[in-house]
C-alpha cells in the first residue's frame, strides 16, 4: 500500500556532542563545534542546516523545520510552497499560498475564477462588483437584480 506522503513539522535541537564525534548529514564532514544541530534522525553543522529556498540558517530562525519530498524548508518557504489560503469561493477547490487570490470580505477567488456568476463578466482593478448570497455579480446584474429587490451589500 503506498503511503500517503506527509507533510512534516520537525523539532531541531541544538546539542553538545557527546562521545564519538558525529558525520554532519549535510556536507558529510566531521562535527567539532561545541554546539550541533540534531533533527531528522541526523546530525547537522549549525551552518549545514540550512533551508533549500531561501538559504537561511534553519537554526537560527526558530526551532522548528519542515520536510517535503526531501525538500527542508523555512516555516516561511514551506508554507509559500506547501500552504494554502483557503477555498475559492467559487469553485470550492483549495488556493495554494503562493497563488495570487481575489478577495471579497471573508470569501478568496482564483484570479480566473473572479468574474461575475451571471454573464461570467471578468472584472478590472477599479470595477464596482457586488456579492449576494457569496455570488460576485457586475454591476449590470446588480442592479436588474435590485429590482426584485433581492440584493444586499456593494463590496468595492
Ligand atoms: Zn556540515
Ligand atoms: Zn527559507
Ligand atoms: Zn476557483
Ligand atoms: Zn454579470
Amino acid at each position: 500500500k503506498p503511503r500517503r506522503e506527509r507533510r512534516r513539522r520537525v523539532p531541531m535541537l541544538s546539542v553538545q556532542p557527546k562521545g564519538k564525534q558525529k558525520g554532519c548529514a549535510g556536507c558529510n564532514r566531521k562535527i567539532k563545534d561545541r554546539y550541533l544541530l540534531k533533527a531528522l534522525d541526523k546530525y547537522w553543522h549549525e551552518d549545514c542546516l540550512k533551508c533549500a529556498c531561501c538559504d537561511c540558517r534553519l537554526g537560527e530562525v526558530g526551532s522548528t523545520l519542515y520536510t517535503k519530498a526531501n525538500l527542508i524548508l523555512c516555516r516561511r518557504d514551506y508554507l509559500r510552497l506547501f500552504g494554502t489560503t483557503g477555498n475559492c469561493a467559487a469553485c470550492s477547490k483549495l488556493i495554494p499560498a503562493f497563488e495570487m487570490v481575489m478577495r471579497a470580505r471573508d470569501n478568496v477567488y482564483h484570479l480566473d475564477c473572479f468574474a461575475c456568476q451571471l454573464c461570467n463578466q471578468r472584472f478590472c482593478v477599479g470595477d464596482k462588483f457586488f456579492l449576494k448570497n457569496n455570488m460576485i455579480l457586475c454591476q449590470m446584474d446588480y442592479e436588474e437584480g435590485q429590482l426584485n429587490g433581492s440584493f444586499e451589500t456593494q463590496v468595492q
